[in-house]
């Protein structure tokens, strides 16, 4: 072989190498920008479809749900039950296992998992959140504690002071203050660089990115809305999504509407609606957010439905004093006064939200959301 064809292979096998070499490069470049900065999980605790529903007739604007793009289910059924609590169904969602009713951050053997909010924090994103039941209830605790039992409240908040979590914002000043065994975490909170409010004068104020807060407005769950709770989960929202901002690393923001259950569970079409409304405003902050901002990602599900919730047709009083069923009035009705094994949906808006599309295990939305709290490692 001469030496011009030998240098000719040469160029070609460099070429060959280059070429392949920067197609990889670009497609690991573009994997990359593809992955949400910023990670919004919103729950609707006991939501189903007859709950996201009320948004659509109960309101005279448009619903904020009817902005995502991606909408799909999923089942979630516990370890231990066909029809889940909110404890394994939001164990599910925090850490991705099955695991037995009641269970907060453990798996079905007791044993703790690493959950969302530790992951992100570790790698050093900033992390909040926000319920209107206490901040040690079911749902939010399942993200910062790690107890075998939902009812340990106390226990759950001693997690708080050392969890990773930035901002929260709810009720449960209980299990924090004025405690049977006399500890009090609201020092150790501040101990550990949260600034605390009891009051709630703070949820106007600009935040100092340097200190973490901590917001507890009531001694338990905070008052229903349609008791005056007023825009405090909307409020809250902008407020964390504001503070949570602005770092390299991004955020993740658990944000609840805890009372939709409770509604639910009280057969109760008025509280369930007002709360339903209250968490569909607060969508409307978290969508605007990752409008504005880009580089967001917003996934909205619920644990399970309660109430075993229907829009019915309605009774109606016709001209002549004759009650009869009316298909123009809708009027909630209820078929338990429990939970329901119904699928539930999930909404999907910005960076990736087609992956949410299809019917799958709540242990999904985990695995889902899990890549970008580990920052494409
Ligand atoms: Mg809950
Ligand atoms: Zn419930």
């Amino acid at each position: 072989m001469d030496s011009n064809k030998i240098k000719l292979m040469l160029a070609l096998v460099v070429s060959v190498w280059m070429a392949t070499g920067c197609t990889t490069e670009n497609k690991i470049v573009e994997e990359k920008a593809q992955q949400p900065k910023n990670i919004i999980l919103l729950i609707g605790d006991g939501m189903g479809l007859s709950q996201v529903s009320t948004a659509f007739y109960f309101q005279d604007k448009k619903p904020n749900f009817q902005r995502f793009e991606t909408v799909g289910l999923i089942r979630t059924s516990s370890s231990s039950h066909r029809i889940t609590d909110s404890a394994a169904g939001a164990t599910a969602f925090s850490a991705g296992v099955k695991t037995y009713n009641g269970a907060i951050g453990v798996d079905k053997d007791t044993a703790s998992v690493a959950t969302l909010v530790e992951i992100a924090s570790e790698k050093g994103m900033k992390t909040g959140l926000i319920a209107t039941s206490s901040i040690t209830h079911a749902t939010p605790a399942s993200f910062f504690a790690h107890e075998k039992s939902r009812g340990m409240q106390d226990e759950i908040a001693a997690w708080m002071p050392e969890s990773g979590v930035d901002y929260f914002a709810g009720g449960g000043l209980k299990y924090f203050a004025d405690r049977k065994d006399g500890k009090d975490y609201i020092e150790k909170l501040t101990q550990n660089g949260f600034e605390m409010d009891t009051i709630g004068d703070g949820l106007d104020k600009a935040l100092d990115k340097n200190k973490k807060y901590g917001f507890l407005l009531a001694k338990d769950g905070l008052p229903k809305m349609i008791d005056g709770r007023g825009d405090f989960l909307a409020k809250s929202t902008a407020q964390a999504l504001e503070y949570l901002s602005g770092t390299e690393e991004g955020f993740f923001l658990m944000v609840e509407g805890s009372q939709i259950d409770w509604g639910g569970h009280a057969n109760d079409g008025e509280y369930l609606v007002g709360e339903v409304l209250d968490f569909d405003q607060t969508l409307g902050v978290a969508l605007d957010y990752a409008e504005k901002h880009g580089n967001t990602l917003v996934v909205v599900t619920a644990d399970h439905e309660t109430g075993g919730a229907t829009l019915a047709s309605g009774k109606i009083t016709d001209d002549k004093g004759v009650e009869k069923t009316s298909y123009n009035k809708i009027s909630l009705s209820f078929s338990t006064g429990g939970h329901s094994a119904t699928l539930i949906p999930v909404f999907a808006h910005g960076v990736n939200s087609a992956q949410f599309t299809g019917i799958y295990e709540n242990t999904e939305i985990f695995d889902k959301l899990l890549p970008y709290v580990k920052k494409g490692e």
